[in-house]
């Protein structure tokens, strides 16, 4: 069994060697959060992931959250962590001052997000869950409202859970039944089942605030018809009519319960327009989409950790080219070119990943406080392409990199006790919830590329541009060249989709998570350009850093030669088209 050690190293060459934040930051009136913050902050949070929440990762896994007869109780561990947690003032880093929020720009608290999903990813649902209700009812919520819930939410006093799922309605929320009646006091009685609520009931704290989406009376169909509610566990301390009836039996993060939950007659308030439901969950859900690609972003960190170590501990055969270390009766594996393959995609995909992650988060912070209009608004536009990106890419890669780390350990990669099997259980939720990676690339094609024409595409090639034309090393030209001509070729696909979706909209669907994971992969090319611009650099100006760097030099090598080109097989599928996959009735298969 691993225990995690936060990547310190890494998270301030991202934040603060390659993305600048502090003097970003600067510019956008946030002189207040310059380096020393931000690493202090870093620094706190790495001793609770590494100190408290790490150690009882495997017990949530091992013992999972238990059914108790209407009530859920946590693993061990969990809600000592939970409570340790509020009371160091974690859970409002996000959260305005205003409301007893700790008012942090994103770029500045993502690192700790990024260290709980390491450390315990079930555990971290709970508070992650919340920081995006937290920001729905700020944004969204009535005065009365926000003063009657807000600070206990953002203290996590009270946790927050998201309610959209129900048996009938997964991916399409317009099959929604949930009802909500008005009452007199106006207030709403919310009444129906919603199944797979993430943290829906629990021991973690007394009371549990619900985002539901429901219909009022004479809504109309489909999605126009729904709207947010509130419903609390508790009022007042006494019941409302919320029930957890059972817990879903699963294949990972086991320490995450997974509730269906009877709403019948609850008292609720509405939360922004009647009607305007699922624009006020989308605050939610934007949030939680950046939250789900961190959580296979640290699953990935964490399959790395074990990888590295592993490799470099166990001993097996030798060299190719002769012995490394001939006192022994065998080689550390790491010595099998084989290995090396397999640990430095992980290293890759992670590393490469993070910064275009961080990245996402930074311009979401441009775009909330900028006081230039037109930058919060391009800032904004761009946001809005990676969060899809994000959300399928890391989960997506999660699933590669944790399987590659059981890989490395062999078979006993496979035995529980070295904890690198869980990590791969864990990871395939990622790819599910909050809208599945097919309809996260659905959404990448249609809403954000094909409805502006391209316009978002052109923005963010125009960004990689400015990349490309200032100030790159040398050495690093045929690099920059690769990727000037995938970009090209990026806009040369969307136009293709775009000309086939205007004759067959089937055609979207068809190369849609292709179209998605060529958009990802060229924007991790641009990632390690920037990374390893800033390496070459350090390296120049003779900084003591050398192994560092070069390791950095080492792994932009390996993805533009040997990652980068899946691309040919994403852009040779796009170019196929839906004409590859035609409508098959069942007696197509075989039985
Ligand atoms: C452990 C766990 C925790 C969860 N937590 C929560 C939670 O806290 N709150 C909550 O509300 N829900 C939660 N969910 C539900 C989750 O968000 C849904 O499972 C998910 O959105 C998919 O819905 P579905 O399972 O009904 O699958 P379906 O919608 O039936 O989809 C099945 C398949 O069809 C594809 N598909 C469906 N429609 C389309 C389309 N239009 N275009 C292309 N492909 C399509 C999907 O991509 C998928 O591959 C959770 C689920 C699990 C398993």
């Amino acid at each position: 069994m691993y225990e995690y050690r936060a990547p310190r190293r890494e998270f301030a060459f991202v934040i603060h060697e390659v993305l600048e934040a502090e003097r970003v930051l600067a510019g956008l009136g946030r002189t207040d959060v310059g380096r020393e913050l931000i690493d202090s902050v870093i620094d706190e949070g790495a001793k609770f992931a590494e100190s408290v929440l790490s150690p009882i990762n495997w017990q949530g896994d091992w013992q999972g959250a238990r059914y108790d007869d209407g009530s859920v109780v946590a693993p061990p561990g969990f809600k000592a962590a939970y409570q340790q947690f509020c009371r160091d003032g974690w859970a409002g880093m996000a959260a305005s001052s205003d409301y007893g929020g700790q008012g942090l720009p994103a770029i500045a608290h993502i690192p700790v997000g990024e260290m709980l999903c390491s450390a315990a990813m079930a555990w971290r649902m709970a508070s992650g869950l919340s920081e995006g209700a937290v920001l729905a009812l700020t944004r969204h919520g009535s005065e009365p409202l926000k003063a009657r819930f807000l600070e206990k939410m953002v203290t996590g006093e009270w946790t927050c859970t998201m309610c959209l799922t129900e048996p009938q309605a997964g991916t399409d929320l317009g099959l929604l039944r949930s009802r909500a009646e008005p009452a007199v006091d106006g207030s709403f009685r919310v009444s129906g089942t919603k199944i797979f609520i993430s943290w829906g009931d629990h021991d973690l704290t007394d009371n549990i605030v619900h985002l539901v989406l429901a219909r009022l009376p004479q809504a109309p169909p489909g999605t126009k018809g729904l709207s947010l509610f509130l419903v609390p566990k508790r009022i007042d301390g006494a019941p409302n009519g919320v029930r957890c009836d059972s817990i879903e039996h699963k294949m990972g993060i086991h320490g995450s319960p997974t509730c269906v939950l009877s709403f019948d007659r609850a008292q609720g308030w509405l939360v922004g327009s009647a009607g305007g439901g699922l624009a006020c969950m989308f605050t939610m859900m934007n949030h939680a989409r950046l939250g789900v690609g961190l959580q296979g972003l640290g699953l990935s960190e964490r399959a790395l950790q074990a990888s590295i170590r592993y490799a470099f501990d166990r001993r097996q055969g030798r060299a190719a080219r002769g012995p490394l270390s001939a006192e022994q009766a065998a080689d550390p594996i790491i010595a099998h070119a084989d290995v090396r393959r397999m640990v430095l995609t992980q290293k890759a995909l992670t590393e490469g990943q993070r910064l275009l992650a961080y990245y996402a988060y930074l311009l979401g912070d441009i775009a909330e406080l900028s006081s230039d209009a037109a930058e919060r608004e391009r800032a904004g536009q761009l946001l809005a392409l990676l969060v899809p990106i994000v959300k399928a890419l890391l989960t997506d890669s999660a699933m590669e990199t944790t399987e590659l780390a059981m890989q490395v350990h062999g078979g006993s990669g496979y035995i529980r006790e070295t904890g690198v099997e869980q990590y791969l259980r864990d990871a395939k939720i990622a790819c599910i919830y909050e809208g599945t990676n097919g309809v996260q690339a659905v959404d990448l094609l249609g809403r954000k590329v094909l409805a502006n024409g391209g316009a978002s595409v052109r923005l963010l090639a125009a960004e990689i541009a400015a990349t490309l034309g200032a100030g790159l090393a040398a050495s690093l030209a045929p690099y920059a060249a690769t990727l000037e001509a995938q970009v090209a070729e990026w806009a040369e696909l969307t136009r293709l989709v775009g000309e086939r979706v205007a004759k067959d909209p089937d055609e979207l669907g068809a190369v849609a998570v292709d179209y998605l994971q060529y958009a990802g992969y060229v924007l991790v090319a641009w990632a390690w350009l920037r990374m390893a611009n800033v390496a070459a650099a350090r390296l120049a100006e003779g900084h003591g850093e050398r192994a560092f760097y070069e390791g950095k030099l080492a792994a932009a090598a390996f993805y533009f030669e040997r990652l980068l080109p899946r691309t040919l097989a994403f852009a040779a599928a796009v170019r196929a088209g839906g004409r590859t996959l035609p409508t098959l009735t069942p007696e197509h298969f075989a039985a």
